[in-house]
């Protein structure tokens, strides 16, 4: 097992995925994401994404914010799906928006003055990672793929699913793409053919190498390998 730190965003780490025969994204950004939507139809490159979603209301269940139940909670809901063709890709998902795709190029993502002005419950503004909903999430899209891949009584693809903790519900989107959505269309396998640039600097990836610490590459023994020993 080899552990990589590159962004899939970054030259190095996007022809890294390109090398996978399936990529899991759990990314909650709309860069990374429109790359893996790239990767998914035009490099034929099977993608399983998914989310988590926590919906906490300010106050507590009589609507008064107190120091001691400044929250209250509503739900959570976790969401999974394979991308690739024949399927809804993660544009026409709702998994991320074009438009955010070239702010998060700009930075203005990783610009704390941009995303202070956002309204509080912006969905920008939000990245729950709350263990046990990551860890259903992470679940489901594993099932996924063994659903696309062993096909339990012929049965490959249900659609994307959303599960909602609260009420134990699972709902299916059975929806293709959009009429025009250029995924499954123009760009479709495509290759290095298809033309879109989807890398570039990535302040924040180059940031976490800095701070990672040298124990972070090992094999799948817990040892240090060649590439990280400082031996
Ligand atoms: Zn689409």
């Amino acid at each position: 097992m080899h552990g990589f730190d590159d962004s899939v965003i970054e030259q190095e780490g996007w022809l890294r995925a390109l090398d996978c025969d399936v990529l899991f994204s759990c990314v909650d950004r709309p860069w990374p994401r429109f790359a893996l939507n790239v990767a998914a139809y035009a490099h034929l490159i099977p993608v399983v994404d998914g989310g988590v979603a926590v919906d906490v209301r300010a106050g507590n269940y009589q609507g008064l914010a107190t120091a001691a139940a400044p929250f209250r909670l509503i739900g959570a809901e976790w969401r999974a799906h394979l991308v690739g063709p024949n399927r809804e890709c993660m544009e026409c998902l709702g998994q991320y928006d074009p438009g955010e795709v070239g702010m998060e190029r700009a930075g203005l993502l990783d610009d704390p003055a941009y995303i202070a002005s956002l309204p509080a419950d912006h969905h920008l503004r939000r990245g729950e990672n709350v263990f046990a909903f990551s860890m259903a999430c992470a679940a489901a899209e594993v099932l996924e793929l063994l659903r696309a891949v062993l096909g339990p009584s012929k049965i490959h693809d249900v659609g994307a699913t959303l599960t909602h903790w609260t009420t134990a519900t699972t709902e299916r989107d059975v929806d293709g793409c959009r009429a025009g959505c250029p995924f499954p269309t123009q760009l479709q396998g495509r290759g290095d053919a298809a033309g879109v640039d989807v890398t570039g600097r990535h302040p924040a990836a180059v940031a976490a190498r800095a701070a990672a610490r040298p124990t972070q590459s090992m094999n799948a023994y817990g040892e240090s390998d060649s590439k990280s020993s400082t031996h």
